[in-house]
């Protein structure tokens, strides 16, 4: 290789060294998957990997999701699921990943749900590359668009870090403080304590002064979801 081929080579590589090239950098993380978190010695685990034990179908039955290695994954038709437990402020950890749906649009394309309290979606949907709006993946439905589109590729594993105030009352069961949110969804934030307004379309129901549980919504799309785990806040 001539001296001058070298240099330019030499020149390139030191660019990329110094960050002079963060967008191609930033952009591969989009096809690799969020290490899983372990977690902290304060949580509660909703799902390790093992079995389905601790959540039912709406009705109440056997969850009707596959387990399967170290995920679980919704069967279409089966309908959504939520834990046996009910929670009042928290936080929440879960880890998600989308199949790849090039023939779909919108809404059609990896869409699932974590509703909290089982009032409030957090939308699940490959969102990858889009403005998002107020139902894209990371909304909170049809009240508020994500901050920014944090969305890696589909086929790869990601995650939601939840944080979740509940509404207040007064002694005589007026409302005094609406629910509030924050979200990371890959480590970044999407959501600063926002105040959610109103449950979303879906809702379990729509008694808010009481705690609810955690629901993963079956949208007919075979998403799965991993090591979910809770620190309920007293
Ligand atoms: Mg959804």
């Amino acid at each position: 290789m001539p001296a001058s081929t070298t240099r330019r080579s030499f020149l390139v590589l030191s660019g990329v060294g110094l960050g002079l090239a963060p967008a191609l950098s930033a952009l591969a993380q989009d096809d690799i998957d969020v290490p899983t978190v372990p977690p902290p010695k304060f949580a509660t685990a909703l799902f390790d990997g093992k079995d389905l034990s601790g959540w039912v179908s709406r009705s109440g039955g056997p969850a009707g999701w596959k387990v399967r290695g170290s995920y679980m994954e919704v069967v279409p038709g089966s309908g959504d699921i939520h834990t046996k437990r009910a929670f009042g402020d928290f936080q929440l950890h879960l880890e998600f990943w989308l199949p790849y749906l090039p023939e779909a649009k919108g809404q059609a394309r990896a869409n699932s749900g974590v509703y909290l309290q089982g009032r409030y979606e957090v939308q699940v949907l490959d969102s990858y590359g889009l403005e998002s709006k107020d139902n894209d993946c990371g909304a909170i439905y049809k009240i508020a668009a994500p901050l920014v589109n944090a969305c890696k590729k589909p086929q790869v594993w990601q995650k939601y870090d939840v944080a979740f105030r509940a509404p207040r009352f007064d002694a005589a069961g007026r409302l005094t403080e609406k629910a509030r949110i924050t979200v990371f969804h890959n480590s970044v934030m999407i959501h600063n304590n926002l105040e959610l307004p109103d449950t979303t379309p879906g809702e379990l129901d729509k008694q808010i002064s009481k705690p609810g549980p955690i629901l993963l919504q079956d949208h007919g799309n075979l998403v799965r979801y991993r090591n979910i785990w809770i620190i309920p806040v007293k």
